[in-house]
């Protein structure tokens, strides 16, 4: 199975950050380790082109320049560094990358993406660039018809995918997530599922299995991006759900098991993550390639 990453995905961010950028390392050193049947791909950046099909060149500009007004800065939640647009398009790029590979090979992952809270001329939650919408940007040039399906299990709602993939044909976006948690409001998708605030593992599961599939049949999609999202762990500062590491792997074990079953072709990324425990986003990202590794290279 096919991996995308880059050293350069590791930004520095100032001490006590909440985003824990260490991630992107930490969960690649691990697979690294632990996982040697993952062949890893370095990515360049993606090119402005390929970004100005889905982002404003002023915001892109302003992410460059240091030209966001301290609202745009705060709702992004990420401080100015001259590489955060070099990193995040390079983040966006490994998704393009997964994309391809996963149409040639039925899976791909990349250590990275799933920004899903960033719209076209603006970034919140630590999201700068929409990658997975950028990715469909890319695909649609080439294969237009294709039937697109994103799955989103972050704890939080794909607000800037939902929106930027509304008007657009042949897409379809799930989103299972916190009803009264960030972002505040919603963008509706093709199918939502609010659960309440600190729900349960077994709540989760339930509501996932009795959801998504329902959702496949709909949809019989051709391409399917998963934003798997670290943040449903019990010990997350900021998803307010209570699974345990198992039910984490136990969620990636059905949405990848779902994926092959109907043969459809799947890219993971990471989405959202701010384990309390040193260096367990890392970790549970990681379990979710392992966890989708076990059962497509088995
Ligand atoms: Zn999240």
């Amino acid at each position: 199975m096919k991996c995308f990453y880059h050293p350069g995905y590791y930004m520095p961010l100032p001490e006590g950050h909440p985003f824990p950028m260490e991630k992107f390392p930490g969960a690649y050193e691990i697979l690294c380790e632990e996982t040697p049947s993952l062949r890893f791909s370095f990515v360049e950046p993606a090119s402005s082109e390929q970004l100005l099909r889905v982002h404003r060149a002023d915001y892109l500009e302003a992410i460059r320049t240091d030209g966001l007004t301290g609202y745009d800065r705060r709702r992004l939640g990420l401080p100015h560094r001259t590489i955060l647009l070099e990193r995040s398009a390079r983040e966006t790029a490994g998704t393009i990358a997964a994309m391809w590979a996963a149409l040639d090979d039925g899976v791909a992952c990349n250590l990275a993406g799933g920004t899903h809270h960033a719209f076209a001329d603006r970034g919140l939650g630590y999201c700068v660039l929409n990658d997975v919408v950028v990715a469909i940007a890319e695909l649609r040039l080439t294969q237009p018809d294709l039937w697109v399906m994103v799955i989103d299990t972050d704890a939080h709602q794909g607000n800037g995918t939902h929106a930027l993939l509304r008007e657009q044909a042949n897409t379809y976006t799930y989103s299972i997530h916190v009803g009264r948690n960030y972002p505040a409001v919603k963008e509706p998708g093709d199918c939502d599922v609010p659960l309440e605030r600190y729900v349960s593992g077994e709540t989760y599961l339930d509501a996932l299995q009795s959801t998504l599939e329902r959702s496949m049949h709909a949809v019989e999609p051709d391409l399917v991006f998963w934003v798997s999202g670290a943040d449903p762990h019990a010990d997350d500062r900021f998803g307010q759900m209570q699974l345990s590491t198992e039910q984490m792997r136990q969620r990636d074990a059905y949405v990848a098991h779902l994926c092959q079953r109907w043969e459809v072709p799947l890219v993971v990324t990471y989405g959202g993550g701010y384990n309390r425990q040193a260096g367990m986003t890392g970790r549970l990202h990681a379990n979710t390639v392992q966890t989708v590794a076990g059962l497509y290279i088995a």
